[in-house]
């Protein structure tokens, strides 16, 4: 069998490990990312200063040494590839390519100067190669964050951190630069309904409470006010209560910079100064209502108020962005699926050989580890489709290299991956960091060449 894996993020590798695994038939698995960096958002999402997470790409390591694999990076689908070419190579297809589009808020002033996507900023300080030109002014020192999830609180963790802690990191060198002159002194995350609706992990939340200058601020009113009973009894909420609760207790220290953790309202209009950027934002406050499906939702109160941050990041969420050849699904944001397995997104017909793994086919739910057995329940599917396909006959296997070389596309192996690798760890070792990134496609495919 000859499979296809379109992302090199942690759903992607769990996919190919499966695959791999297999002792029923020989698999090849070739494995494209569009950056010539393997692992996704591991690398491109997940905050510098949590290194210890990032140690998972260890695992993927050891599946990219599989013979049978093969890595090719710097290839997009949809730009070098085609759909259609991988049909043509393969005999099955995976999508693993996460989600690269945002959410937005939909409110008046959404995308004037200072108010930019948290997708933005984290692709910045990470050196996602997309963003490496994005630009921010800390010159403001309140910011507010809008959403109630672990994007919301790392975001808000970098923003507050000191230089000393960020640049034992692999922060990006620009952002650890610019992050060093920043004036911001208080950040504001904002939720729209409840802390028992809150999709902070604990842990994540606890560490707001460990940093060397910033301290978590909650209103004992505003807390207890937005508690409603239907939602009791749900652990990780309820442990999320109790760590809110701590901090809501608490004295406040001598240290200089303030998380405040606000809920129960929503963004209605961003307000901009005289120069069009970010000088405020208008709220408005909600109460929680419990729906006949039980959920809780947000319900506007009719009362505002404004305020007072000259910058707004809303970190409200993801959705797949579309690729030319692959089944979208409008509404749900994701490639069209069931269960993973494609299907054209109207007559629900299933696509013969094609599947969706990752956030790609169920939007941002899901930390890391939880990609492993859901990419192997895909996996179970693909060998359940898949008997017989292996007697189809492909062009050769390395017909590929030659489509794209053809194509002028700069292919970067795992071997060329490990050397710019090499690089980055030894240029962190001027900072005492793990790696000091590069940020650019060209920069990388130029080191690549001089060796
Ligand atoms: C800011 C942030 C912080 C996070 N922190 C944590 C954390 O601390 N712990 C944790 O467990 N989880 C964390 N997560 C969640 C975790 O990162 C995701 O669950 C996981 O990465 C999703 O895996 P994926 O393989 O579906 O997508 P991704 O990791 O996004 O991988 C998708 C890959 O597809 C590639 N791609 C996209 N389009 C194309 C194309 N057209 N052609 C070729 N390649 C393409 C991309 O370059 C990328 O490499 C975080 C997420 C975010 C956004």
């Amino acid at each position: 069998m000859r499979i296809a894996i379109i992302g090199s993020g942690p759903a992607g590798f769990y996919a190919a490990e499966a695959l791999l695994k297999r002792t029923d038939t020989v698999v090849h698995v070739d494995m494209f990312d569009r950056l010539p960096t393997p692992y996704g958002l591991v690398r491109g999402g997940v905050a510098p200063d949590h290194q210890n997470i990032k140690a998972v790409i260890r695992v993927y390591e050891k599946t990219a040494a599989r013979p049978t694999f093969r890595f090719m990076g710097n290839v997009r689908l949809g730009r070098d590839l085609t759909v259609d070419d991988l049909r043509r190579h393969y005999h099955q297809i995976v999508y693993a390519v996460g989600n690269e589009a945002d959410r937005r808020l939909g409110i008046p002033g959404e995308g004037m100067p200072r108010c930019t996507p948290a997708s933005v900023f984290i692709g910045w300080y990470n050196g996602h190669p997309d963003y490496r030109h994005a630009k921010f002014d800390l010159s403001v020192p309140r910011v507010a964050v809008v959403g109630n999830g672990n994007v919301a609180i790392d975001v808000a963790r970098i923003l507050l951190r000191t230089p000393a802690e960020l640049e034992k990191t692999d922060i990006a060198a620009h952002a650890l630069e610019v992050l060093r002159g920043s004036r911001v002194r208080e950040v504001f995350v904002l939720g729209r309904r409840g802390p028992l609706q809150a999709s902070f992990t604990p842990a994540e939340l606890k560490e707001l409470g460990e940093m060397e200058d910033a301290e978590p601020v909650v209103a004992p009113g505003e807390l207890a006010g937005c508690i409603d009973s239907a939602s009791a009894g749900n652990a990780p909420q309820d442990k999320n209560l109790k760590i809110l609760q701590s901090f809501a207790a608490r004295r406040r220290s001598t240290k200089a910079k303030k998380l405040h953790l606000r809920f129960l309202v929503s963004p209605t209009e961003v307000i901009a100064d005289a120069a069009g950027k970010v000088a405020g934002l208008k709220l408005e406050r909600n109460r929680l209502e419990i729906q006949a499906d039980g959920t809780v939702a947000a319900r506007g109160s009719g009362e505002f108020e404004v305020l007072d941050v000259g910058m707004v990041l809303p970190a409200i969420g993801f959705a797949a962005e579309p690729i030319a050849g692959v089944p979208y699904d409008e509404k749900a944001r994701v490639i069209a699926n069931e269960d993973g397995r494609v299907v054209d997104p109207v007559s629900r017909a299933v696509v013969a050989n094609e599947y969706v793994v990752g956030w790609a086919r169920t939007g941002p739910q899901g930390l890391i580890g939880s990609h492993k057995s859901a990419s192997a329940h895909v996996v179970a599917h693909m060998i359940a489709d898949g008997a017989g396909l292996a007697a189809r006959e492909l062009p050769e296997r390395n017909a590929i290299l030659s489509l794209l070389r053809e194509r002028g596309v700069q292919i970067v192996s795992f071997t060329d991956w490990k050397q710019l690798d090499d690089v980055e760890v030894a240029r962190g070792e001027r900072r005492d960091a793990p790696r000091d990134k590069i940020v650019d496609v060209e920069t990388m495919l130029a080191v690549l060449a001089q060796r």
